[in-house]
This record gives structure tokens, C-alpha cells and sequence, in this order.
């Protein structure tokens, strides 16, 4: 179980419960209703007294803090099952309906939120909604303090993004799964060194015989079983063609 890197600040809470008895398996975000930094959140998160805390905190200035390790349950969303299987993310916002937060803060929301989803196994944030889907993780894996308690947690700012909050996450993971160059590179280094054995057809026997007989060709090295490897069906370089022309022309005496 592994936090975020994303953080700048840690001020681990003493309200929470370690660890959690579920799997990771959904998020949800709320709003500070205050726009308080990351340290300040964690101080008030840091009084046993106040019995309440999160996961991780989003500033207004879009800085990242950890007050539960996410292998623990935060006293975040006034119910225990689903501080259990939540990530729990409180973001800094206006003190006041509908609780805006900046964009610096829904940036890093986003981030943070792609984050927790790759390194959890959650292939795609899902949102509907719709409270009767609490724990119908297949068609809906994010979830409101509104919906737990008599509250109006995550704002109406907040809660009217989620559909949007879900489409950027899923467009970041999507493009996680994009290949890289060194991906392709090692991909592309596999797939030659599939090829470098002596496997080929019958129908190039003879020539294959007769440029090894008239030493037109080499190979390189030895296969499994002990054979010269002549990479029968691997790639041929500019600068290996130009030494078989070289090797043709020796033989027939232009050179
Ligand atoms: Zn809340």
C-alpha cells in the first residue's frame, strides 16, 4: 500500500483507523467549506478532539498534503464502510455555497484523483449520480459526504464537476496506456530477438546454402542447439547489404 508522491506536506491525523478493512476502491472528494491550506487543515486534523479527517488535502494553491496513509481509514465521510474501501480527499474551497475551489486546486484534484486510481488498480473513475449505487463499484465508484450525512459536502461546485472530474482522470489513464519509445524500443528488441534464429522456409534452401558455402554470409553466434545462427528472418542494415554487395563484388572480381 503505497501514498501518492503527488504530496508536499504530511501531518499524519490521529483520527482514523489503521488499517483499513477493505480493498481501495473508490473516491471521494469533499470541500474544506473554508479555504485553508494544506498545514492548517492538517493541524485541525492533527486534534484527536476533532474526531474528523482525510485521506490526503487539496490547497487552494494546488499543493497536495497526506493526514491518513492510504493503507488507513480516515474519519472523513461520517460513515465507516465507506471510509473503509474511499480514498478521501478534501480540497480547499469558498466558505460559502455553492464552495468553489480555484483551478489550481481542480487541477491537482485531477491529478491526485489519476493517481490514486493507477497505483489502486481503479482502471476508470465512474459517476452517475446516484446515491442507490453506494458500493456498485462497476457503474459507480465515486461517492459524497451528502449522501452519508446531512450536509452539503462536497458544495454544489464540487459535486456538479464529478461527471467532468471522472472524463479528465479517465483521459489521463487512457493516456497512460499509450505506448512509450522505450516501450516500442523494448518491444521492437523482443520481437528481433524472436527472429534471430534459423527458422525459414524451404523454398530459399538452396540460396541460403549457397551464400553460406560461398561465404556470403556469416551469422552471429550460435543458436540452442549448437548451430551457426544465420537470423534467417531477422532485419537487414544499409551497412550489412553494402558488405554482402562488397563480398558479391570480391567474388566476381570487380574489386
Ligand atoms: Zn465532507
Amino acid at each position: 500500500m503505497s501514498n501518492s508522491s503527488l504530496i508536499c506536506h504530511t501531518n499524519i491525523s490521529p483520527n482514523q483507523n489503521s488499517p483499513r478493512n477493505a480493498t481501495i476502491d473508490t473516491i471521494s472528494i469533499h470541500c474544506m467549506a473554508g479555504n485553508l491550506t494544506v498545514e492548517s487543515c492538517g493541524a485541525l486534523f492533527a486534534q484527536s478532539s476533532r474526531g474528523a479527517s482525510s485521506n490526503y488535502g487539496v490547497g487552494s494553491d494546488g499543493r497536495i498534503a497526506l493526514y491518513v496513509d492510504e493503507g488507513d481509514r480516515s474519519w472523513c465521510t461520517s460513515d465507516s464502510s465507506n471510509d473503509n474501501r474511499a480514498v478521501t480527499i478534501e480540497v480547499a474551497s469558498d466558505s460559502t455555497d455553492p464552495y468553489a475551489v480555484t483551478d489550481a486546486a481542480y487541477n491537482a484534484l485531477i491529478e491526485l484523483c489519476a493517481d490514486i486510481c493507477q497505483r489502486n488498480g481503479i482502471s476508470s473513475l465512474k459517476w452517475e449520480g446516484d446515491s442507490s449505487l453506494i458500493g456498485n463499484v462497476d457503474r459507480q465508484n465515486m461517492t459524497v459526504h451528502r449522501w452519508f450525512a446531512a450536509k452539503a459536502c462536497p458544495g454544489d461546485y464540487l459535486y456538479n464537476l464529478h461527471g467532468d472530474i471522472a472524463a479528465k482522470v479517465n483521459e489521463k489513464l487512457k493516456g497512460d496506456e499509450d505506448m512509450t519509445q522505450e516501450a516500442f524500443n523494448e518491444k521492437f528488441a523482443d520481437m528481433r530477438k524472436e527472429l534471430q534464429d534459423n527458422d525459414c522456409g524451404t523454398w530459399s534452401e538452396e540460396a541460403r546454402q549457397w551464400a553460406i558455402d560461398n561465404g556470403m554470409i556469416y551469422g552471429s553466434g550460435e543458436t540452442e542447439d549448437g548451430q551457426p545462427n544465420y537470423m534467417w528472418a531477422d532485419l537487414l542494415t544499409r551497412e550489412q547489404m553494402v558488405v554482402l554487395f562488397y563480398r558479391m563484388a570480391q567474388k566476381v572480381g570487380l574489386v
